[in-house]
């Protein structure tokens, strides 16, 4: 083994021999992959090999794709067969629901590209015989569906891998990792040492402890998996291989293995494997099999495929392999470690690991995964992500995996973890409550504890009219709201101005006023949106998305603020509510001494103020579009400001509400939010914030680029649809057709209620900007009719917000 190597990636699964490769193919050639027994070893062996194109999130469904179509080209390289059986597949609906999830599934496939297919009970029994159609109203069919062979394509990575100058060290364990003062690591194994620029942790199954070795505890749980092969089945003989087959119902997938059938399921029961460490001495194993826990899925299993009931059981499989807590991997590098990037949470390997090297070896090699990887990205989990709550949101996962997420559905393990001051008083008025970050935050409220639930739907829920009338409130009177969930930094020091005026694009607001600006990265891509409002001269509080806290904490990690700036997270200890409304100025004023007349304390203002006994800082701002304040104040004083709010509101009919209305409200105003509207996959002027962008400060990040596509316009623009929905709003990511052709996606949807239009926002290609008529989208499998709007659905003039 060599003593130095620019990257040494550790682990040999599927996922680590991705990465090495594509290192090698981005140019970085000296690079060196230690395994601990022979490649595979871990989850990789014994896994069942199928790979898939479909997944929740859009830009993780592009990477599968990529991940797929490399096959071919690995073989290629490497002259080692991956055992591609591309058969295609299908996915069987039991309900009605199922099948709505399903078109909504083809649609979303629409725009990028897949060549999805709803098809009849009768056309699915005829693709798979094995079938009894009874039990099943439709089918979504996938033609790039199938299974590779786990040693072949590990063995094909890692061969071009050392074709393209990669070394490849077997049997030897890095036994722990030591940084070095100017970023780089000595990597400690069993045989001897490596002086590294950067480390990979692909640790698969011991991610955790190689994590460890670093003081780093990743949200990674592994979880037993079972699948079982049977004997041959007479009625496959002599045919064509049979496609893969998903049955949401029994929970079940299926494959042709040989002459019989592969059968695995994601169980109910699920079980951990290993929850605190994983032992070293695990290589090439497997689990002793538990029939019995998969008994019932295989019930329903054999009812449905009566001739895999029929067939005798050849072999039973029980293998560990991890999970997130939300099932995505977990890809990057990590805030507050130089030079260290993880790789690991990949609990399909097959469809995702060519994706995660790709994105990996661009971000180290070009300093930007080069893909919008937001869904995969380590920094979406915080602190908070601790060793049990990843243990009960994997399990929940897993036990989810072939059910129907609603989009209104919030789940409920590791619930309520965290809390604010005010909860059981928003519980006294009946909140319903979702779960951000582990978070409590009130998404509506009902009239009374008995109706204080959501049904989940695909239409419109119990919740509508009760948050019709939140939004009314908000429009007509006032109403309160609770944003505590948003994420905030208090950046400090004599040079805060000009750290902040280099990473953000708008100019650093004058002491008392607020500023909107985009946050870019070199490539001039929105990575950001904050609110900066100035309290001191050498003191700026920043709002913005707290979901993406560690993502903006890495950030500023690398631009890093020079000596005398603190940029200090402080989202937890600022509590805040929110007042808005044409009535909101009323009640804040008859709290408070200071003048909030708009001559005084005009739109975008910020200041330190009293409101009862309560020191806070009050912004004239809010995310409603309307007349509003927004209060911080630190957290002990939450309850006492809510109280004398709501006492005082009685007099100006303050109503409650919540997250569902403000979303509604937001897309009257056409407003954006991050990881929706704002990703970096898209520009500021393509995203309608441009006039956020100050084009005459010097030296900021992404300021060249940003400057390109003002001058070129950009390919896309963000656009506002009124949407013939029948009763089933848009949620995101449904395709915008135009005459006849997908030309766009639905960032985000939902029902206006103050202008009483089913709106959605979305991205076209720019020349599509201006036209108003030929538009659909595409709703639970059908295109309705959508009409851009010029401008946004309530007060386009804004006199309402600045009044
Ligand atoms: C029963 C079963 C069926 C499955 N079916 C499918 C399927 O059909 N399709 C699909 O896509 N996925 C499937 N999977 C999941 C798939 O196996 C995983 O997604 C994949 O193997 C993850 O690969 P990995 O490289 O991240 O982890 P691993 O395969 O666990 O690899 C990690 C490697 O790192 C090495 N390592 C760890 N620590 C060190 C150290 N300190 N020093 C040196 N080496 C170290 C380990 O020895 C190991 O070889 C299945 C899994 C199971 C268990």
């Amino acid at each position: 083994m060599k003593n130095d190597a620019r990257v040494v990636v550790i682990g040999g699964g599927v996922v680590g021999v991705s990465v090495l490769y594509h290192l090698t193919k981005a140019g970085w050639k000296d690079v060196l992959l230690i395994e601990r027994g022979e490649l595979t070893c871990g989850s990789t062996w014994h896994a069942a090999g199928g790979m898939h194109t479909i997944n929740g999130d859009p830009n993780v469904a592009k990477l599968q794709q990529y991940t797929i179509n490399l096959y071919k080209e690995i073989e290629q390289v490497s002259g080692q067969s991956c055992g591609m059986h591309v058969t295609g597949g299908i996915m069987l609906a039991g309900t009605r629901a199922r099948l709505d999830w399903l078109k909504m599934t083809k649609a979303r496939g629409r725009y990028l590209g897949m060549e999805l297919e709803i098809i009849s009970v009768e056309e699915a029994e005829r693709l798979f015989p094995l079938m009894n159609k009874q039990h099943f109203v439709g089918a979504l069919y996938d033609p790039i569906e199938g299974h590779v062979d786990p040693y072949g394509v590990t063995h094909a990575y890692a061969k071009a891998a050392q074709i393209g100058g990669a070394e490849v060290v077997r049997h030897t364990r890095v036994t722990d990792l030591k940084p070095r003062a100017d970023g780089s690591w000595d990597v400690i194994t069993d045989h001897g040492n490596v002086h590294a620029e950067h480390v990979v942790n692909a640790g698969g199954l011991w991610a955790r402890e190689v994590g460890r070795m670093v003081g780093l505890e990743l949200p990674v749980l592994a979880m037993e998996h079972q699948y079982l092969i049977t004997e041959d089945i007479p009625a496959l003989k002599g045919q064509k291989e049979q496609l893969h087959c998903i049955d949401f119902e029994g929970e079940i997938y299926t494959r042709q293995e040989r002459g019989g059938m592969l059968l695995g399921t994601y169980e109910r029961a699920g079980v951990p494997w290993s929850p605190r460490e994983t032992p070293w001495d695990f290589t090439q194993s497997l689990l002793p099999n538990d029939l019995e826990r998969i008994a019932p899925s295989l019930e329903v299993g054999f009812e449905h495929f009566p001739a895999l009931g029929e067939a005798g059981i050849r072999k039973v499989v029980n293998g560990p392999f991890t999970f997130a807590p939300d099932g995505n991997p977990l890809v990057g590098p990590i805030r507050g470690l130089r030079n260290f990037w993880v790789a690991c949470g990949v609990m399909a390997g097959f469809s995702q690991g060519g994706g995660v090297g790709l994105a990996l070896s661009h971000w180290m090699v070009d300093g930007d995964p080069g893909a919008d990887i937001w869904g995969m990205d380590v920094a979406r989990y915080g602190d908070w992500a601790t060793l049990a709550y990843t243990n009960a949101k994997v399990r929940e996962n897993y036990s989810r995996r072939f059910r129907i997420r609603f989009p209104n559905e919030e789940l409920s393990a590791a619930r309520p973890l965290r809390t604010t001051p005010i909860y059981e008083r928003l519980q006294a008025k009946h909140a319903v409550f979702g779960d951000y970050c582990g978070l409590e935050h009130p998404l509506w409220f009902a009239p009374s504890a008995a109706e204080a639930s959501e049904v989940v739907t695909f239409h419109r829920s119990n919740a509508h009219s009760h948050v019709a009338a939140e939004c009314r409130a908000v429009r007509e009177s006032v109403g309160l709201l609770e944003i505590s969930n948003y994420g905030k930094f208090d950046v400090t020091g004599a040079g805060a101005e000009e750290w902040l005026s280099h990473v953000m694009a708008n100019r650093v607001p004058k002491v008392g006023r607020i500023a909107l600006t985009p946050m870019l990265n070199e490539r001039g891509k929105l990575i950001g949106d904050f609110t900066m409002a100035r309290i001191a001269e050498d003191r700026v509080f920043l709002v913005c998305t707290y979901a993406a806290e560690d993502y903006y904490r890495r950030w500023f990690e690398r631009h890093s603020p020079p000596p005398g700036v603190s940029v200090r997270p402080c989202a937890m200890q600022y509590a805040g509510l929110s007042v808005a409304g044409p009535r909101s100025r009323a009640l804040l004023q008859s709290l408070t001494h200071t003048d909030l007349s708009t001559a005084a304390f005009p739109f975008l203002s910020f200041r330190r103020m009293d409101v009862g006994m309560i020191p806070a800082l009050v912004g004239r701002i809010s995310f409603t579009g309307d007349l509003g304040y927004e209060i911080w104040v630190t957290s002990e004083y939450q309850r006492a400001l809510y109280d004398l709010l709501v006492g005082a509101g009685a007099g100006y009919d303050l109503k409650h509400f919540g997250g569902r209305a403000l979303n509604a409200l937001r897309l009257e105003k056409s407003f954006g939010t991050w990881a929706r509207e704002y990703r970096p996959i898209y520009g500021p002027y393509e995203a309608g914030l441009g006039r956020f962008v100050d084009p005459r400060k010097d030296g900021f990040v992404g300021r060249a680029a940003a400057l390109e596509e003002k001058e070129s316009g950009g390919k896309l623009r963000l656009v506002i649809f009124a949407v013939d929905a029948g009763d089933a709003d848009a949620s995101g990511d449904e395709p915008i057709w135009h005459d006849g052709r997908v030309i766009g996606w639905v960032t985000s949807g939902g029902y206006g209620h103050s202008v009483r239009r089913s709106l959605a926002l979305g991205y076209v290609p720019k020349e599509y900007a201006g036209l108003t008529d030929g538009f659909e989208i595409e709703l639970l499998g059908e295109r309705r009719r959508a009409t851009q709007q010029a401008a946004s659905a309530f007060d386009p003039d804004g006199s309402r917000m600045r009044g």
